[in-house]
């Protein structure tokens, strides 16, 4: 699957793939049972790419699309939108883009630009990013709604402008659109269900993934930097044929693992600490997301092992729940209740795996404000997330009262954790402890597959590799 021309590991994103995932959502909007059909009146789509962010002074961030946008067309360049109008004559697929210029493609990079766009992406018009405000309230006279990503920062103001013109012409002379709805229940029900483009450059994501998470522990040894581990990691990526991280990586030594999102990664690994890395590599805009946990020594202590174990047994347990049918209560009901029973056995915990993982009227948990249960202290997170383009990637866990249930070509993670704090009623060996082990599954209908399975997390592959490539 190399791309032997150039550095990437998998070939880009192809028109045709990205025409069938649009004749798709066309489709769905077309569907959409609350229009009126017989009014011609249908749903419109708008997906909108940024533009580069500046970081400080005139020096840019990288750029990175999209997701909807870069799914439903491959084109991954900044101040994009894309317009979906189902029935309409002069063409359903509209794209505003940048235009050519001669000057900014010296400074700062080619552009595909209006002429070639419509070839080269399969849409059917095109016009300028800096029309947008005069055109885009024209294309959405004479629809009833717009389905955008109300879940994304300024989105749905956006629209809701776009909109409001709309309407001013449509007192006239008509109708307008007289409700935004959000995409979640028309494109991300399609982005979780992962296509074969998909799962294919998922897997390469993951198994680079897994790759920097090896070197990591190859060239580890106690007093190494958790930045000197950080690069190891996009190194490998990078080399491997990655753009870049799916995510800022948390690499995190000692107490430092008991921070979930932790991402300073200035700290020094002190001899008898864990590490605890959670990073992927994003290719072709698909990321892994595997965590380990190692010693910086190469050998776990006795308290390390316990707790390690504990996590390992819950990690494996879940996966087994990664069954077409099963929701997310499922499997983090079943993680939660190993932990807790692993816990017991330590003495960390005392009761009945099923009063541990209950929450307690009253108790207020203060990170949720909801109820908490005894495994709560010591796991406090959910048991993983949908996988993709996005780290979290989307997709509903319940819809209502009623839950998701698991269906061949989901990606998932599976992720429990333990996380000892400082408390002066637990015993000093366990305190300070962090652990998590995550990893990437795709659910198929002959069970879990576990893309992430190279990556060693048994405690003898983990003694015999940390070290080993000093
Ligand atoms: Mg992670
Ligand atoms: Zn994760």
């Amino acid at each position: 699957m190399r791309d032997e021309q150039n550095c990437r590991l998998t070939t880009p994103l192809s028109k045709d793939v990205a025409i069938q995932r649009r004749q798709k959502l066309l489709e769905t909007l077309r569907e959409l049972p609350h229009l009126d059909k017989d009014r011609g009146g249908k749903a419109a789509a708008v997906f909108f790419s940024q533009k580069v962010a500046t970081r400080n002074s005139d020096v840019e961030h990288g750029y990175r699309p999209n997701s909807d946008v870069y799914f439903l067309t491959g084109f991954a360049e900044p101040e994009v939108t894309l317009v979906l109008l189902p029935g309409r004559e002069e063409g359903e697929v509209v794209l505003f883009l940048r235009p050519r210029d001669e000057v900014a493609e010296v400074w700062n990079g080619r552009r595909l630009g209006l002429e070639r766009a419509p070839e080269a992406l399969g849409v059917d018009q095109v016009f300028l990013s800096s029309e947008l405000e005069q055109k885009l309230p024209t294309l959405l006279y004479g629809r009833q709604s717009v389905a955008c990503a109300m879940s994304e920062e300024g989105v749905a103001a956006r629209v809701a402008t776009f909109v409001q013109q709309a309407r001013r012409y449509a007192a006239k002379k008509g109708w307008a659109p007289s409700s935004i709805v959000d995409v979640s229940g028309i494109l991300y029900p399609q982005r979780l269900l992962k296509d074969a483009h998909e799962i294919e450059r998922l897997q390469a994501a993951v198994k680079l993934s897994g790759e920097g998470h090896v070197q990591a522990m190859r060239i580890c040894a106690p007093g190494v930097t958790e930045r000197a581990l950080e690069a190891e990691l996009i190194h490998t990526f990078l080399r491997g044929g990655a753009k870049r991280h799916g995510y800022n990586p948390i690499v995190a030594a000692g107490d430092n693992a008991c921070i979930l999102h932790y991402d300073e990664n200035e700290d020094i690994a002190e001899d008898g600490e864990l590490i605890l890395i959670d990073a992927g590599a994003e290719v072709d805009h698909l990321t892994g997301d595997i965590t380990r946990t190692f010693p910086a020594n190469g050998k776990f202590n006795k308290a390390q092992k316990e707790l390690y174990q504990i996590v390992l047994d819950a990690n494996e347990a879940a996966i087994e729940k990664v069954v077409i049918g099963n929701s997310w209560d499922d499997i983090h009901n079943c993680a939660r209740e190993v932990l807790a029973a692993g816990l017991v056995k330590l003495g960390l915990l005392d009761g009945d795996a099923a009063s541990l993982t209950t929450k307690v009227r009253g108790e207020k948990d203060p990170a949720w404000g909801q109820g908490k249960a005894p495994i709560d202290r010591f796991y406090m997170h959910g048991t993983g997330h949908w996988l993709g383009m996005d780290v979290h990637d989307v997709g509903l866990y319940h819809v209502g009262k009623d839950k998701t249930h698991l269906a061949a070509g989901m990606t998932l993670t599976i992720e429990p954790g333990l996380y000892i704090p400082d408390d002066d009623d637990i015993p000093a060996e366990y305190r300070n402890i962090g652990i998590r082990i995550e990893d990437n599954i795709l659910v198929t209908a002959k069970g879990p597959q576990n893309l992430s399975e190279d990556c060693p997390k048994s405690i003898e592959a983990i003694e015999a590799l940390v070290g080993s490539g000093r």
